[in-house]
């Protein structure tokens, strides 16, 4: 049997007790690289068998498990934050599907909420954005034509950007052809949850030159938005005029 499972952003109390729990009755574990705290792996049998993926292919990968489960063992395979966030995941399950080799999946904390938690935002305020995209730059993985991040910034939501705080010239040029300004407030937050954890305010037109003077290039979201700073309407769900199922509100007749 294969589980996989999400690491959670970094720190190692923000995977899931399920996840504890598999990582620490398994027999061999392979993990997705710098991205995994490797102090998690202090969880893990001292006979299990540790592998790196950053260091296989996909075929090695599938070899490693199916070699396991010959044996009768089982794999866990570690992703960061939620598996199913850039993991690479479903050309793995349709191999073991292909396969036969049965597997589940426990989620993790993604980094946009560890990000989120660490700049103490809500990416939903009621009229400013009810909308959160969730997208990366296109580097040396493309991006369908439609999701060009010109296309996507047109909508001025909240954005969350995966994989290319590398891309910031490019980044601040693309989301300044949409709805953005130079002067919407945007955030890098470098390995959120770890120790060493960086969290910016900044500008989308200061994007690039404050990720170079903290000399980050990877490992970082780029948030982006005026949920960031601006003004938002108080929610109605909490308004004391407003009823709802479990609330009598003061506009009850
Ligand atoms: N599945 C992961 C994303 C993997 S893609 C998740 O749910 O978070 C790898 C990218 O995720 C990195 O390039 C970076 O943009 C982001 N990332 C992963 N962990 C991060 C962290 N702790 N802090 C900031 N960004 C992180």
């Amino acid at each position: 049997m294969v589980h996989f499972v999400g690491a959670g952003p970094g720190a190692v109390d923000l995977i899931t007790l399920r996840g504890a729990k598999l990582l620490e009755e398994a027999d061999q574990v392979i993990y997705a690289g710098s991205l995994v705290n490797p102090a998690l792996l202090t969880r893990c049998r001292l006979d299990c068998r540790i592998l790196n993926s950053a260091e296989m292919t996909l075929e090695q990968v599938i070899a490693a498990i199916e070699e396991a489960e010959q044996d009768g063992l089982m794999t866990v395979r570690l992703h960061t934050g939620d598996p199913s966030l850039y993991g690479a995941v479903r050309e793995q399950t349709d191999r073991l599907d292909a396969l036969g080799i049965p597997y589940d999946v426990t989620p993790g904390v993604s980094s946009f909420c560890a990000a989120a938690a660490s700049l103490h935002a809500e990416y939903t305020l009621p009229g400013l954005s009810q909308t959160l995209i969730l997208t990366r730059m296109a580097g040396r993985t493309p991006v369908p034509d439609r999701e060009r991040l010109e296309e996507l910034a047109k909508h001025g939501a909240s954005m969350a950007l995966f994989l290319s705080a590398g891309m910031l010239r490019e980044v601040q040029a693309a989301l300044l052809q949409g709805a953005y300004t130079e002067n919407t407030p945007a955030a890098i937050v470098y390995k959120a949850s770890w120790p060493e954890e960086k969290a910016l305010r900044c500008t989308v037109g200061t994007l690039a030159e404050t990720a170079q003077e903290a000399g980050i290039t990877k490992t970082a979201l780029i948030l982006v938005g005026d949920f960031l700073k601006g003004d938002y309407a108080r929610s109605r769900l909490y308004a004391p005029d407003f009823t709802t199922g479990y609330r009598k509100g003061t506009d009850a007749t």
